[in-house]
């Protein structure tokens, strides 16, 4: 490939080639310094600017109550799973899972091996299909928080209400849709996403967390697990990711100048419907594996009617710039993964070859 192609990798992700120029223009001298941007300190004035910066536009963009923190952590979002029980599951009360998928069961896992949990709703059963219905999820006695996945970036599913937990703290783990519509924050205590789909490249987690959780963090924990830590030092109490959280700021400023989180999400909207028209009019051809209510505006899977089928739908796929379109094997098939750095005009492509396929092989 000499171009760049239409990426529908799940993570690490497409970006907006704007930003990647803008990164390439000043990844030498960084305003002036000599230096480039990773290798200035993550003392100066420089990144100070950059990681406010991120922190001031994100609760700008996602309008994000002045009662909440957003901290840049390392480790990804499967550190996240360990942090949240290690920090909330004390007192003898118990860390309550909505089960809705692969990464959703990983963090229960992990919650497991540090103390009390409850399963409070599964959709294993169905293969992940869809999300949890409220009727279905049943806290335990005494929950010390109820932690959900909004979008099931393997499964290709996402709520489109999120529970009512009273006081119980809810969590949700939003990798793979945070930034991508609107939400209201304010019913959540804490929320967390790995930066390689919608932020930028991997290297942190960005976690939205409320005041009084901060406070609640378990102060026999070792320093780099607490939450507290992060939110005294800034998210620099040690050298953070500082060229990820540089990213992750041009990534919120492009976000800010197509428009904010309304217009992303109409254009998401608008990709998400081109893909599952095609898929609901395709005679069977296609068939999507969310139920219809659960469908994600960010991940799309279907499969084809063989095996071979979907082998050959990827090869000649890529052949015409329509990259990672290889479904996990825990759907098989295919997943289109669109969030907000791909293009209508990528959807559109897509589309057109699903068409041009199916009239060859149906
Ligand atoms: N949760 C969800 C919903 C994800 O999609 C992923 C990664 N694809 C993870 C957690 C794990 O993220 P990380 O690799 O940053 O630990």
């Amino acid at each position: 490939m000499t171009e760049r192609v239409f990426n529908f990798n799940p993570g690490p992700a497409m970006l907006p080639t704007e930003i990647l120029e803008e990164a390439q223009k000043e990844l030498l001298n960084y305003k002036g310094t000599g230096m480039s941007v990773m290798e200035i300190s993550h003392r100066s004035k420089q990144f100070e600017e950059i990681i406010v910066g991120a922190e001031t536009l994100l609760k700008e963009l996602m309008d994000i109550p002045d009662n909440y923190r957003v901290l840049f952590i390392g480790m990804g979002a499967t550190g996240q799973f360990d942090m949240i029980p290690m920090n909330y599951i004390v007192d003898g009360k118990a860390g309550n899972y909505v089960i809705t998928g692969s990464f959703a069961n990983k963090a229960y896992k992990e919650a497991v091996k540090v103390g009390e949990t409850h399963v409070a709703a599964s959709t294993k059963e169905i293969n992940f299909a869809r999300v949890a219905n409220p009727d279905e999820i049943k806290m335990s006695d005494d929950p010390a928080y109820l932690h959900i996945t909004t979008n099931n970036t393997i499964f290709g599913t996402q709520w489109k209400t999120y529970p009512e937990t009273g006081d119980v703290p809810l969590i949700a783990d939003m990798s793979s849709d945070i930034l991508s519509k609107k939400t209201d924050v304010s019913k959540f205590a804490l929320i967390y996403a790995g930066a390689q789909k919608n932020l930028g490249p991997a290297g942190a987690a960005v976690v939205i967390i409320r005041e009084d959780m901060i406070e609640k963090s378990n102060q026999a924990l070792p320093t780099m697990l607490k939450y507290d830590t992060y939110a005294k030092n800034n998210s620099l109490y040690n050298t953070p990711a500082s060229f990820t959280i540089y990213m992750i700021r041009l990534m919120l400023e492009w976000v800010k100048s197509q428009g904010g989180l309304e217009v992303v999400q109409k254009r998401n909207e608008q990709k998400a419907a081109l893909v599952y028209d095609a898929i609901d009019n395709s005679n069977g051809f296609y068939r999507g594996h969310a139920e219809p209510a659960s469908r994600s505006l960010m991940n799309i899977t279907f499969r084809l009617p063989s095996e071979d089928l979907e082998k050959e739908f990827i090869a000649e796929a890529a052949k015409v710039g329509l990259a990672g379109l290889k479904g996990h094997r825990e759907v098989g098939g295919i997943r289109a993964s669109i969030y907000n750095a791909m293009p209508v005009a990528g959807c559109e492509k897509l589309v057109e070859f699903m068409n041009d396929f199916r009239s060859k092989k149906a």
